[in-house]
């Protein structure tokens, strides 16, 4: 555990994160209008967005039907029976004065996610609720020096908001909270997870308490975070502030700040006093929401295998370590390229070579798995070389480098090299004796004791062949001639 060290003792932190992942639908929530990224200000706007008066809403089946899987996702109860409620606020974006949510009844209920931290250890964080609601539309107020515009693109897109419980003790368990909840929402197709689009926004709320303290202490917000390194430093930010202002005995007041990216500082937005009564209640257009039991029952059928099931039969079925299973599967493309590599092959080999050497090489390039310029079965194939002893672990990494900027399968850059590995045994012998011939003093020296020169003699085999030389029956055929 992590703990925060003030001036006159340690303090634990209080992590609570609501995050509003956009569903990925064509569609608005309860609109037909395009909810795609991007477009001409307002060239997605229908009169229901725009809140023209007397249009009803209708619900987007689509949408409910991944806030379901989302919910079946984080292993969460799902509410048969939900109900939207105006969110009752003014502001120039937001056309009907009000947002379609849901507060007391939300379609999702408790659920949880598993973090998966250093070391292979892991920790489980509640989900209280996932419900579903409309996004605003954006002011801008740097189009012109004298006029805001509005850009109701976004208005009525639909939004899942997932809260966890306060549950997260540090900056990095909230990182892999965001990890898996974008891992898990990125598995089911439910939200692109793109944080730099905004298509996942995070609200970081946070408290302080002394080492041992049961009662939670109060917290502050901190708005609209879009990255996870930001919420990591806002965390750090805001948790040695609260120290500093507690040890000096004073007390925090409940408000919302926001992370100012440049500065590396949360500021004051707006307290508790200044909040908004949002004047809740149910939506007088729109009934409640009632779902068929049987229907989340077949959606549940269909969903794919998720992060925490893949991982463990990687471990299971591969023999992975608990890192790299938990490596390979953050990503549903590394997990399948990985077992495009794998299936059939040494699982571990495998592993080893997709999250060391490739993983690797394409962090130079700046390259994600998809723009990989080796294929997995190209991988594959260059490991079965390796497994069945054509050429060595060493020749194996130059073979890999030539891959990368040929594209050229591996066996054909071996045969082309002549980089097979030589596991003729009087080839070998031969190759040792010329050494040993050569380097009759130093083998005089090792004879009388000095051990460590057995590293020389490979290293001069090594060298007079091209590393051809398959390492274990070198290793084994030089200790016999050795023994003179
Ligand atoms: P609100 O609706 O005002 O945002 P909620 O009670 O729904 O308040 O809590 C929002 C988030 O704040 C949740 O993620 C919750 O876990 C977290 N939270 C609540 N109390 C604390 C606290 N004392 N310290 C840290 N986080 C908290
Ligand atoms: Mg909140």
């Amino acid at each position: 555990m992590t703990y925060v060290q003030g001036q006159t003792g340690e303090w634990e932190m209080v992590i609570g994160l609501e995050v509003h992942a956009q569903v990925t639908s064509k569609a608005k929530l309860f609109s037909g209008a395009s909810a795609a990224f991007g477009g001409a200000p307002n060239a997605h706007v229908s009169l229901v967005d725009a809140g023209f008066p007397g249009m009803l809403p209708v619900i987007n089946k689509y949408c409910v039907e991944q806030a379901v899987r989302t919910g079946l996702g984080l292993k969460a109860q799902i509410n048969l029976t939900s109900v939207f409620d105006r969110k009752n606020y003014f502001y120039a974006d937001l056309p009907n004065g009000y947002q379609i949510s849901q507060f007391t009844q939300p379609i999702v209920g408790k659920g949880e996610i598993i973090l998966d931290l250093e070391g292979g250890k892991s920790r489980t964080v509640g989900i209280t609720r996932l419900h579903l609601e409309q996004d605003a539309g954006k002011s801008m107020h740097d189009q012109s020096p004298t006029e805001t515009f509005v850009d109701l693109n976004r208005a009525g897109v639909a939004l899942m908001e997932v809260v966890s419980e306060p549950d997260m003790r540090s900056g990095e368990e909230a990182a892999a909270y965001l990890k898996k909840l974008r891992a898990i929402v990125r598995y089911l197709g439910t939200c692109d997870g793109n944080m730099e689009e905004g298509s996942m926004r995070c609200d970081v709320n946070i408290s302080m308490r002394r080492v041992g303290v049961e009662t939670l202490g109060t917290r502050c917000e901190i708005k609209n975070v879009n990255s996870i390194r930001f919420v990591m430093q806002a965390i750090d930010y805001e948790a040695q502030r609260q120290v500093e202002i507690l040890e000096g005995g004073g007390t925090i007041k409940q408000e919302t700040r926001l992370w100012d990216t440049g500065k590396g500082i949360t500021r004051a937005m707006r307290s508790k006093e200044e909040a908004h009564d949002y004047r809740y209640f149910p939506d007088p257009d729109l009934l409640p929401l009632v779902l068929d039991a049987a229907w989340v029952e077949a959606i549940k059928k269909t969903l794919p295998e998720l992060p925490d099931e893949k991982k463990q039969r990687f471990i299971s079925a591969y023999g992975l370590t608990d890192y790299d299973a938990s490596v390979l599967v953050a990503e549903k493309a590394s997990a399948d390229f990985f077992e495009t590599v794998a299936t059939g092959r040494d699982g571990k080999l495998a592993a080893n070579w997709v999250t060391s050497e490739l993983f690797g090489a394409l962090n130079k390039m700046g390259k994600t798995i998809e723009e990989s310029p080796i294929s997995g079965l190209a991988l594959g194939g260059l490991i079965e070389l390796i497994s069945n002893d054509t050429i060595s672990g060493r020749i194996a990494k130059d073979v890999f480098a030539e891959m990368l900027t040929t594209g050229n399968p591996a066996a054909q850059i071996v045969e082309e090299k002549g980089l097979r590995q030589v596991t003729d045994m009087g080839a070998i012998g031969a190759e040792i004796d010329k050494i040993l011939a050569a380097n009759a003093d130093k083998v005089a020296e090792y004879r009388a004791g000095k051990d460590k020169l057995f590293g020389f003699f490979v290293g001069q085999v090594m060298k007079a062949t091209g590393g051809k030389l398959n390492p274990a029956m070198l290793n084994e055929t030089l200790k016999e001639k050795l023994k003179g």
